[in-house]
């Protein structure tokens, strides 16, 4: 089956990459001549463990191309979009400028019966629009849009890819599902369950899912902080609640607040299309404002932990990237937790082991380091962000003797509090209380 991805980023490369590796012809196409460039060259335009690998393998068999023409698309049975849908700059909707735009070229290039395929997370409605604009723009065409939400995690987006919890199909056309089915035939194989839909329901399930995800951690998170008033251990009550089956495991690590590429713009955008359509989701709502005020709050903690203030000391933070083994800077709790430190007068030292090149886009007056250690000399205090596994067995003897002050806020309690206090540092951490 001939493949054409129209965006090649987090989401675009790897699954155009796994296509190819199932054994697809695959092209990936992105308007990022660069980006495009640079994959041609061999390089990775983003850090995704696995991913050069994977490419370069699928390019060495022929399986892989690259384009910055949507042209390109010619001739492909399924042509994915999977574009960025950001925030809208002012009001929170998802911006599906590109998506539109995407649409329109693909519709100038195909041939033969075509699906074109939405994978962007995209507001319910947004495939008859995209339906719309193709029709409009090629009368002609044979077609059919079909939603196909994905669901993978940066970091771990491969084996997500490749053994996905189930695929949801958003389709109304026989021949697009015959399609779809020989797309995925070898995830099928392996028994990932295929849900069909309508397309309305494939493109609210993936919202759906990302706002419950994001309810699940900042019903932890407000836990957390009731935990550390009365006493109590929030990793011991996650425990307790996660090993009921009917709650799960997962997604109730206590932290500073979720961030990333998808949970706070699409939550954002769940908001508001379900205000535009007279339902409120106002437990998402709540979310949304629940963690927003969170990761601010974070900073605070690091300023109790100063004695109250931080003006004119340095402060090492560790980890920039949303979370470990990416470099994706987006909506990373880190900005809003360096920005107020700023604000109240902290010069802050940072290291991150792939994010500081993106990092430069979002912050400012940083003094970057070479490693955590260059990172702690002369700091007032050492703030954990993101638990990168280098940050899980730091030399606290070492840290201790840079540090000016020994003061370890672990915002991702990746420390047992015990030994952190017996080295002699202070020791804050999410929602475990212990009396300093
Ligand atoms: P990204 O910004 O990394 O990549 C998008 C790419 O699309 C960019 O390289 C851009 O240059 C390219 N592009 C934009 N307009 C184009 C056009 N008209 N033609 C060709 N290329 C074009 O974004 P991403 O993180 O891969 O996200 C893509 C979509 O997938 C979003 O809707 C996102 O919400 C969704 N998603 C992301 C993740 C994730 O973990 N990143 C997970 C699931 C779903």
């Amino acid at each position: 089956m001939q493949i054409a991805m129209v965006g090649s980023g987090y989401v675009g490369l790897v699954s155009g990459a796994c296509f190819a590796d199932f054994g697809h012809k695959v092209c990936c196409i992105d308007k990022d001549a660069g980006k495009i460039e640079a994959l041609k060259a061999g390089k990775m335009p983003i850090y995704e463990p696995g991913l050069a690998e994977l490419v370069m393998t699928n390019v060495r068999q022929n399986r892989l191309t690259f384009a910055d023409d949507l042209s390109a698309v010619r001739g492909a049975q399924a042509v994915f979009i999977a574009v960025g849908t950001p925030s809208r700059r002012g009001d929170g909707h998802a911006d599906l400028t590109y998506v539109y735009q995407a649409a329109r070229e693909i519709a100038a290039a195909i041939e033969g019966f075509t699906v074109i395929v939405t994978k962007s997370t995209v507001p319910v409605g947004t495939g008859d629009e995209v339906e719309r604009i193709i029709r409009e723009a090629r009368p002609d065409a044979d077609f059919a849009v079909v939603s196909n939400p994905e669901f993978l995690r940066e970091g771990a987006a491969i084996s997500d890819f490749k053994r996905p919890d189930r695929i949801v199909l958003g389709l109304e056309d026989q021949r697009a599902e015959a399609v779809m089915r020989e797309v995925y035939r070898p995830l099928y194989l392996n028994q990932a369950p295929i849900l069909i839909t309508n397309r309305r329901t494939s493109e609210l399930t993936k919202y759906a899912a990302n706002a419950f995800l994001a309810t699940k951690i900042t019903f932890i998170n407000e836990i957390a902080s009731l935990c550390e008033e009365v006493g109590a251990n929030v990793q011991d009550i996650a425990r307790g609640i996660g090993l009921d089956n009917r709650i799960g495991a997962k997604f109730l690590h206590a932290g500073p607040g979720y961030g990333g590429s998808c949970f706070p713009k699409d939550t954002q955008a769940l908001i508001k299309t379900a205000q535009d359509y007279g339902t409120p989701v106002r437990i998402v709502e709540t979310v949304a404002a629940v963690n927003d005020q969170r990761k601010r709050a974070m900073a605070r903690k690091v300023l109790s932990a100063c004695g109250g203030s931080v003006r004119n000391k340095a402060i090492a933070v560790l980890g920039l990237t949303f979370k470990p083994n990416t470099d994706d800077m987006r909506d990373s709790p880190a900005i809003s937790v360096i920005t107020a430190l700023q604000d109240a007068g902290a010069k802050v030292n940072a290291f991150d082991p792939e994010g500081m090149e993106q990092a430069r886009h979002y912050l400012d007056n940083l003094n970057y380091c070479s490693d955590p250690y260059a990172c702690c000399k002369d700091a007032a205090a050492l703030v954990i962000v993101t638990e990168w596994d280098e940050f899980r067995a730091l030399d606290l003897g070492r840290v201790k003797s840079l540090l000016s002050e020994p003061v370890l806020v672990d915002l991702r309690n990746i420390y047992a509090p015990d030994e952190v206090r017996r080295q002699g540092f202070k020791y804050l951490s999410i929602g475990r209380y212990e009396a300093n």
